[in-house]
């Protein structure tokens, strides 16, 4: 998982440790394998001249790494390759998901679910008050201006257990590695585990357009977020 040590990794070499009919399983990836409402990479896998397309990443039932190729391919076990991530749309996912995680602390419910395209993105809110769409689309974008750092910081589970407040979101669990679980840090601003791929700062995101405020029922306020490219 190169990708939760360095989310700007777009190349990487690694070796075929395993091959099914129209997945491939590496050895290390840079690839994000679909999760906590961010979608799978997309890019390409090489070999010499051989250039397979990847068409979604995602974890299988042990947790392993399936990289999907939209045919079967004829990688052997071994053999050392390079991989290549679609840059331009994961660069999209990440300026998203820091964002989502902006939005989500200038709003102070519960989040009840949320999902990451690179064309646009959505929080659903435990809330049953309005939610104000202009209030919130400025201050957004003056947090995205302010230039704040994002970074990343270590906890056990027994550490998390102990803080319970730190999880914003109710239905996605935060993922939990050899007792080690990443929080994402948004300089003094906010503080969640999340194991997604993020920018270094809050500039990167560039200017949000707040969408529609969907009333999805009593509880439940959908908010969603576009970036104003
Ligand atoms: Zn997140």
């Amino acid at each position: 998982m190169l990708f939760i040590e360095n989310s700007y990794l777009k190349e990487f070499v690694s070796q075929v440790q395993k091959v099914e009919n129209n997945s491939i399983v590496l050895e290390q990836t840079a690839f994000y394998a679909k999760s906590g409402g961010q979608p799978g990479d997309v890019g390409k896998i090489k070999l010499n001249e051989k250039v397979i397309s990847i068409i979604d990443t995602m974890y299988d039932q042990e947790k392993n790494i399936l990289h999907v190729c939209d045919n079967s391919n004829d990688l052997k076990v071994g053999e050392i390759i390079k991989g290549e991530i679609n840059w331009e749309i994961r660069y999209k996912h990440m300026r998203m998901h820091s964002a989502l995680h902006l939005l989500c602390s200038l709003i102070p419910y519960d989040v009840t679910g949320g999902q990451i395209s690179f064309e646009k993105s959505r929080l659903d809110f435990n809330a049953e008050d309005k939610i104000e769409k202009e209030e919130i689309e400025n201050k957004i974008n003056q947090l995205v201006k302010d230039d704040h750092e994002i970074s990343y910081q270590w906890i056990t589970n027994e550490e998390l257990d102990k803080q319970p407040e730190l999880v914003r979101t109710m239905s996605v669990k935060p993922p939990r590695t050899n007792n080690k679980i990443r929080l994402v840090k948004i300089s003094n601003i906010d503080l969640q585990p999340c194991g997604g791929t993020h920018v270094k700062s809050t500039k990167e995101i560039g200017e949000i357009k707040i969408g529609k405020i969907e009333n999805k029922g009593k509880m439940n306020r959908r908010v969603n977020l576009l970036l104003n490219d």
